[in-house]
């Protein structure tokens, strides 16, 4: 560690390491631990305290195909994944997770997450919306579930295990911007929020971990802290994101809250009502009813409260109904989110049925990667050129296995099996016995150049007024339903949100846990992704998974069946396309064709 002044006014503290993981989420923390395990120099940076990141609130459970309540397979595993991404899923990247994905929840297992128990001491499964068994034949418990708190069981667990292998944490410090020498990742700038200092990593390889950004939108289930910045550091480093039109809604957030009431409560037997008390499930999807893909449900519910069948005084939510499941039941399985309805709805879930609404889950969009979690980009005909120095995993990521739509429980499973694939990678391709690259001078001034022009911002409207107005827009004009119309007025909408941007206000000029700063830091990674997610989405004239134009209401795979990219620069959005993988690692199952939607 030295201290050296460079051409900025900021006095840098500088730090060199083999890794630099950003973002302490599932994701973060098992690349973090397998670039240790490695034996290299490995760092991981995260502005919360890893166990309060976004991962800690995942209820439902992480799926791989154990097998331990009935017969399982892989492949099957695998149809279901590319059959839920609606055939937008790399087929590569599906068969490597869905291959490796027990292996990587017996290593949770042995490393000390405690998962619910069969009543021989196997692992517990879950049913779960989407996951069936021989190729589409019926319901499969695939779901691997520590009670409705799996995520914080993983976090925990993954915690310890990091700090247990020597990687050095970063705690409350702040990622700024990546730092790109001639098209490749040397490292990234953080600013410590403790203290008010300012960190340059250099550093063989730049993992972003940093998660979704559901705080784009008004109602949504993640936590405030999702704002996307790994994202929006990448957009700034001139790179494309991928697919940001595909955004997922969760049929059940509390009405009014937007709290999450897990789809493992619809696996445990509940079931949706309308405000004629029907289980209209029943009519949209009669296999599988009320443990249907999510984007269906989503859409069958807001059918039936735009057809006036809605639940309540304004006929605007949907009644998901738990009190027939016996209370033992209620509080062995469920007992977290019996909790939160009480909380947020005032209900008690033996008695009474839950007030719920579709609300902003996760973003299927992202950094687009190989399946080892190295980010790609497009360079002339080369549609997979690796950049060099950078990977990226978790939400963050696109490895492109949730395609147009994640199935439940696929998204914990992706965290460590690519999480993993990194750590992996890293051992692979870094010597720790190699110097690690000096910088140029003035590196990383660009982002400090970023972070004085917003620190000193003495404009008249506050960062929380443009950002409500931010997420008005999306909730409206990128919905559930889209239409050519509705999506042309947002990419205006949300052009004239940014337009307010120079006259943002910071009040704060402190550098010690200056939230304003931060925040206004966070709006401005969320309002280049809101557009590229708008304008993403005017430009994509079909249905698939989770976009659904009412204009253009079918799967149009002849022109369609391809990865939106999209680079972003001053309010422009420039779009282009990569391929659809639609081969697979191996030929022990071939590709899969898409078929007729039939759920
Ligand atoms: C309520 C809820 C329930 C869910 N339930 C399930 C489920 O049951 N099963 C399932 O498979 N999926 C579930 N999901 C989805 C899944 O939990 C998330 O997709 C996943 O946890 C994201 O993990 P991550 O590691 O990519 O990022 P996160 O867990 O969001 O972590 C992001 C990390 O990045 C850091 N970071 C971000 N920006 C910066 C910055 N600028 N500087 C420094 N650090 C930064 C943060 O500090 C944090 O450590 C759920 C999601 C929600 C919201």
């Amino acid at each position: 560690m030295s201290a050296t002044l460079p051409s900025s006014k900021y006095e840098i503290v500088d730090h060199a390491y083999d890794v630099v993981v950003v973002g302490a989420g599932g994701a973060g923390l098992r690349a973090t631990l397998g670039a240790a395990q490695a034996g290299l120099k490995t760092a991981c940076v995260t502005k919360v305290f890893p166990t309060r990141s976004h991962t800690v609130a995942a209820q439902g459970g992480i799926s791989a195909s154990l097998g331990n309540m009935g017969e399982d397979d892989w492949r099957w595993h695998m149809y279901d994944t590319v059959k839920g991404s609606d055939w937008l899923g790399d087929q590569d990247s599906i068969e490597y997770l869905c291959k490796h994905a027990p292996a990587a929840v017996y290593e949770l297992e042995h490393w000390g997450v405690p998962f619910s128990r069969t009543e021989e001491g196997k692992i517990y499964q879950r049913a779960f919306g989407g996951m069936t068994k021989n190729f589409g034949e019926g319901p499969v418990q695939r779901t691997c579930a520590a009670a409705d708190r799996t995520g914080h069981a993983i976090l925990h667990t993954l915690y310890g295990q990091a700090v247990r292998r020597q990687a050095q944490f970063f705690i409350e410090y702040f990622a700024l911007d990546l730092i790109m020498e001639d098209g490749e990742c040397r490292g990234v700038m953080t600013w410590n929020l403790e203290d008010g200092t300012i960190h340059r990593f250099r550093a063989k390889m730049v993992i972003l971990a940093t998660g979704g950004y559901g705080r784009a939108y008004f109602s949504c289930t993640s936590a405030h802290t999702c704002t996307g910045d790994g994202n929006a550091m990448v957009l700034r480093a001139g790179l494309p994101l991928q697919d940001m039109e595909f955004v997922q809604f969760h049929p059940t957030g509390i009405y009014g809250a937007g709290c999450l009431i897990t789809e493992g409560a619809r696996g445990e037997g509940g079931y949706l009502t309308n405000g004629e008390g029907e289980r209209f499930m029943e009519r949209y999807a009669p296999s599988a009813k009320d443990l249907a893909s999510r984007d269906v449900v989503s859409r069958a519910m807001t059918m039936e409260i735009r057809d006036g069948r809605g639940v309540g005084e304004h006929k605007d939510h949907i009644h998901l109904n738990l009190n027939h499941i016996p209370a033992e039941t209620l509080a062995e399985r469920l007992p977290g989110i019996s909790e939160t309805a009480r909380i947020f709805s005032g209900v008690d879930v033996t008695k009474e049925p839950i007030p719920v609404l579709p609300t902003v889950h996760y973003n299927m969009g992202g950094i687009p990667t190989n399946y080892w979690g190295e980010v790609v980009t497009k360079e002339g005909e080369d549609s997979n050129k690796v950049v060099p120095g950078l990977m990226a995993i978790g939400e963050a990521g696109c490895v492109s296995v949730h395609g147009a739509n994640r199935l439940g429980s696929n998204s914990l499973i992706d965290l460590v099996v690519f999480g993993r694939a990194a750590g992996l990678r890293c051992a692979e391709i870094l010597d720790p016995n190699e110097p690690i690259p000096e910088f140029r001078n003035g590196a990383g001034d660009k982002a400090l150049d970023r972070l004085d022009r917003f620190r000193h911002a003495s404009g008249s409207t506050p960062t929380a007024e443009l950002r409500l107005n931010m997420q008005k827009v999306m909730q409206n004009n990128a919905a559930v339903f889209r239409t050519g119309e509705t999506l042309a007025e947002g990419r205006e909408k949300i052009r004239g949100v940014e337009r307010g941007l120079p006259d943002v206000s910071v009040t704060d000029r402190t550098m010690i846990w200056n939230t304003d700063l931060v925040e206004t830091l966070e709006f401005d990674n969320l309002i280049s992704q809101a557009i590229v997610t708008m304008d993403s989405a005017a430009n994509r004239t079909e249905s698939r998974g989770a976009h659904a134009r009412e204009d253009f209401p079918d799967r149009n795979d002849d022109e369609w069946m391809k990865h939106t990219i999209a680079w972003y620069e001053d309010g422009d959005t420039d779009i282009d396309y990569r391929p659809v993988h639609t081969w697979t690692m191996s030929n022990e199952i071939s590709y899969i064709e898409p078929k007729k939607r039939v759920y």
